[in-house]
């Protein structure tokens, strides 16, 4: 079997997605160097940190961590791009992975009871064949063992792209595009919504003001990183 596995890869060598170098063997989805340069931020201890501090006022967020630093054309929007674009949910497991890690190496117990991903709509799931929120929130939901709900929340609108919009058309494109289905799965618990990217912060907004109307006892935020 290992022969096979060998050969095809010889046939077929897999990239890294985030510097493109062929993966030699025993590296999976990013390479040992790309590994070695993610520029990780200090969230998982610093919790009154920048993404935080940039919703006070708008919400009252337990933790807010972005893992990752953004910068245009580095690294982190490479691996975002392949997550989104390329049908490459293996490098939101990846990171998902590396995430859970990070928890449980600060060993902050940080009291997630529930764990949701940023919903997408059916049409657009369907097209992508995932969610690439859903697959950065996964791992974290196994490692650290939180029920991972994807199914309390639902997005029924497909909206455009924020990048296309800006000013008050970026919140207008995301008001009301989220629905509750069940309130109890929510109601009293520590939630921790997962998306791969903040960028203007409307979409992760617009999702808040559903939860909030579950009572939750606090909402968190964790994503790949902050484009914003
Ligand atoms: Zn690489």
């Amino acid at each position: 079997m290992k022969m096979i596995k060998d050969f095809l890869y010889l046939l077929f060598p897999e990239n890294c997605f985030g510097c493109q170098a062929v993966l030699v063997a025993g590296e999976k989805t990013i390479c040992t160097g790309c590994q070695i340069r993610l520029p990780k931020t200090n969230h998982f201890i610093n919790h009154e940190n920048d993404l935080k501090i940039r919703f006070y006022g708008r919400v009252n967020f337990k933790y807010a961590i972005a893992m990752l630093h953004y910068s245009k054309h580095g690294i982190v929007q490479q691996l975002l791009r392949n997550l989104k674009y390329k049908n490459a949910p293996e490098i939101g497991y990846f990171l998902g992975n590396l995430a859970a890690s990070e928890m449980q190496y600060y060993g902050i117990n940080y009291g997630f009871e529930t764990i949701i991903p940023v919903p997408l709509h059916k049409k657009r799931h369907k097209l992508r064949g995932y969610n690439q929120a859903e697959a950065f929130a996964k791992p974290i939901a196994d490692k650290l063992n939180i029920v991972l709900d994807i199914d309390s929340i639902e997005r029924k609108v497909a909206n455009q792209s924020q990048t296309k919009f800006s000013g008050l058309a970026r919140w207008q494109n995301v008001k009301d595009i989220f629905f509750v289905n069940n309130h109890v799965n929510i109601q009293n618990k520590n939630v921790l919504l997962v998306d791969d990217v903040v960028t203007t912060g409307a979409t992760i907004e617009s999702l808040i003001e559903e939860v909030l109307k579950c009572n939750p006892k606090s909402i968190s935020l964790i994503t790949i990183a902050d484009a914003s």
